[in-house]
């Protein structure tokens, strides 16, 4: 049998990073597999459904290159792929398990259900709707077969009816068999009384139709397996194989990383622009590849050290065995560093084609271009580091002080007037390290104070790209008067 997996999102916002991280390992082990990978919407939860949350899942997709093999957008044969518009499907499957006696209506109020969890709270204990207690509420098992009719007319769920004394087991390919017993569990509703269908019973029932062969997701959901086990058995299905993956952890202490992390450190953690508050690390200056890429490295390895894998090369190498099952920590240097090296490997001309950098060298004679990438790339750590480092286009709009101060207690002036000369004079005249530093040697001036006066005049500043290249792409009218202004300044 082929590999099918699914992504199986909830459209109640902007995807987080996390379940970002879930779609690519879904993705890695369909492509490993030469399988499918299927994106389904799973919106069956009216009260927290956000409208722009479907398209910002598929977007975020896209920017990311783990496109679906089958979803709502581009179809497939096992659709529809949103669950609400199955919900015919889920209704007749319901049915067939109330029929087989292993699913029942129930027809209590909100009320009643509140006073209970209220009373059951008072006795110091958690309320649960189940084999104990079933019969003294208004059900199809309590009540008789021309009452249930009758009911059936106002509001009602569908309830799963779990059998006690059972052990229920079920494997997960990370971490074993895990184990619960059946008097823990509530007979759990399938069917809401606005008739769509629980998380749990449509997602079970879409696996099975849509003939999935591995369930992969977060670790949060490990808890439902063995609900989902009883949905299966009630069916008489096989169950796919299931893999939860580890948590994404918080940079610091304990627990799920989450949007006021990021909010509080300066870190985004979804992949793109949400509202004008939520930053993603597209808008941020993140390569889609670099951020595929530290994805794969939260809770993954491919047993040795290295960190850097494209895409395709993750395509290949991407094993379920290779999964940790502890936590992973989130490490926003860690992804810039990514980063940094995927801008440093990226073709120049490829980078002139990004907006950012088109924008900020607006003004800056083409013929130019390549030269001021290629002489910053190496410094980026995102896209958005660009404008500082390009600030030397622009002439300085202040100095730093503490540096100035410094360098006039050793006379600099000598050396400016020197580089104003060897520019104005030299035929190539950006060219003037070689006679700068001849020229440094004979008078005895130390190098260090005259490449700092060189680049507090151009810059402003000691921080920067090479202060040559930089002589370079700015050309001698413009060194010049910046000299000129700079001793003018210090005088
Ligand atoms: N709709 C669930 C979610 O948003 C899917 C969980 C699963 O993959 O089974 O996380």
């Amino acid at each position: 049998m082929t590999t099918r997996v699914r992504f199986a999102p909830s459209p109640t916002g902007p995807l987080h990073i996390g379940g970002l991280r879930t779609a690519l390992f879904n993705y890695l082990e369909a492509k490993k597999e030469g399988g499918a990978f299927i994106l389904r919407i799973e919106d069956t939860d009216q009260n927290r459904y956000i409208k722009g949350s479907e398209e910002y899942i598929q977007k975020a997709l896209k920017w990311c290159g783990i496109n679906p093999d089958e979803g709502p957008k581009i179809g497939g044969k096992y659709g529809p792929y949103r669950q609400s518009e199955r919900k015919t499907i889920y209704k007749s499957h319901a049915q067939n398990l109330i029929d087989k006696g292993l699913a029942y209506y129930a027809f209590d109020s909100p009320e009643i259900l509140s006073q209970a969890r209220d009373q059951a709270e008072k006795n110091g204990e958690t309320f649960k709707y189940g084999s104990l207690n079933r019969m003294n509420f208004k059900n199809s098992l309590s009540i008789s077969e021309l009452e249930t009719q009758k009911a059936l007319k106002g509001d009602y769920v569908i309830r799963l009816k779990v059998i006690p004394g059972e052990r229920i087991t079920v494997f997960d390919r990370i971490r074993g068999n895990v184990t619960v017993e059946s008097d823990l569990l509530d007979d759990k509703i399938l069917i809401k009384s606005d008739g769509m269908p629980t998380y749990h019973f449509a997602n079970v029932v879409d696996d099975k139709l849509m003939d999935i062969t591995s369930v992969v997701r977060g670790e949060e959901w490990l808890p439902s397996l063995p609900v989902h086990k009883l949905i299966y058995d009630a069916f008489g299905w096989k169950t796919p194989d299931f893999m939860h993956l580890p948590l994404i952890l918080k940079p610091s202490g304990k627990g799920k990383l989450s949007k006021r992390d990021g909010d509080k450190e300066g870190f985004p953690v979804y992949p793109l622009k949400w509202d004008k508050n939520t930053q993603g690390f597209k808008e941020l200056g993140f390569l889609p590849g670099s951020l595929v890429n530290y994805l794969a490295l939260l809770g993954w390895n491919d047993g040795t050290e290295n960190e850097i894998f494209t895409l395709s090369e993750l395509e290949k190498k991407f094993s379920i065995n290779g999964i940790q099952k502890g936590g992973a920590r989130f490490d926003y240097e860690k992804a810039k560093w990514l980063n940094h090296k995927y801008i440093s490997n990226i073709k120049t001309s490829d980078l002139l084609n990004k907006n950012i950098i088109r924008c900020e060298l607006d003004g800056c004679p083409g013929e130019k271009h390549e030269e001021i990438v290629r002489l910053v790339k190496e410094r980026l750590y995102t896209l958005n580091d660009f404008k500082k480092e390009v600030s030397f286009l622009k002439d300085p709009k202040r100095f730093d002080e503490k540096a100035v101060e410094k360098l006039k207690i050793k006379n600099p002036l000598p050396i400016l007037n020197k580089i104003h000369f060897l520019v104005k004079n030299n035929d190539d005249s950006f060219n003037i390290k070689i006679p700068l530093f001849e020229w440094a040697k004979s008078e005895n001036m130390p190098l260090g104070l005259v490449m700092q006066s060189l680049r507090l005049c151009l810059i402003g500043d000691l921080t920067g790209p090479d202060v040559f290249a930089v002589c370079s792409v700015l050309g001698k009218g413009v060194i010049l008067k910046r000299v000129k202004n700079f001793i003018n300044y210090i005088k």
